[in-house]
């Protein structure tokens, strides 16, 4: 089973944008590296089962749905980690359900999970306001500097549970406004440490 790396952050602070830019970067130098992103193997079931139209609709579901979808993506991101060395997983540490925070990583689905790296990805939190502002390709939460100070202070806590958890460092890339080229750089640079530490090169 390939080595699976959490790429996690708050929504809107350019995961996603970021995990994209890095990912050609490993596969130049000949590692096996495969990307997900778990909300849409999430998404994909509950479509199939009528349950939301678009992604952010999911985090509005009961909890009890949520944990269904939840485990059975780990099993299909399981199953895909084996075709890989690397496998980065574009997720959430936690998701804020109309029950309040909810752990995107715990015994539910973690054992079926090969973790070998977690990663936070950071902005300012006027940055992050900014840029879910600006992205009119989701449906995102309302939120204020505060509120996000609070989730970006949250996020760490799990990330170091997490990594007590799965006995994995957690490295922490910075992503400031139009610099998402320096933070994928960071983000090659630990990837590159990882392969060499398991062993793939
Ligand atoms: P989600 O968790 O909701 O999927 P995300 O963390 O994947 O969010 P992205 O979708 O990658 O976030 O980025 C959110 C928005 O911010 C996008 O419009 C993206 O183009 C923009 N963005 C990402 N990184 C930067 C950056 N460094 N500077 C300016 N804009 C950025
Ligand atoms: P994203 O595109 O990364 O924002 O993911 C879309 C949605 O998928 C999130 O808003 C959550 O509802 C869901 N999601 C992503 N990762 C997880 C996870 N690890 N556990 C539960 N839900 C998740
Ligand atoms: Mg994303």
């Amino acid at each position: 089973m390939g080595g699976v790396v959490i790429v996690s952050g708050l929504p809107g602070v350019g995961k996603t944008t970021v995990v994209d830019l890095a990912i050609n970067m490993l596969r130049e130098e000949g590692i096996r590296v495969g990307l997900v992103n778990y909300g849409t193997v999430m998404l994909e079931a509950a479509l199939d089962m009528g349950l939301v139209s678009h992604r952010d609709e999911m985090r509005r579901l009961k909890v009890s749905q949520q944990l269904q979808l939840q485990r059975e993506a780990a099993k299909k991101i399981s199953e895909l980690s084996n075709k890989y060395d690397i496998l980065l997983v574009d997720t959430h540490l936690f998701i804020s359900t109309p029950r309040g925070k909810w752990p995107g990583l715990s015994i539910n689905n973690l054992d079926f999970l090969n973790v070998a790296q977690i990663v936070v990805v950071e902005a300012d939190p006027n940055e992050i306001l900014k840029r879910r502002m600006s992205d009119t390709s989701r449906y995102r939460d309302v939120a204020d500097e505060e509120s996000l100070r609070m989730d970006i202070e949250y996020n760490r806590m799990l990330a170091a549970t997490l990594s007590i958890y799965t006995s994995c460092p957690v490295a922490y890339i910075q992503n400031h406004e139009g610099r998402a080229e320096d933070a994928a750089k960071e983000l090659y640079k630990i990837l590159s440490r990882l392969v060499v530490d398991i062993g793939y090169k």
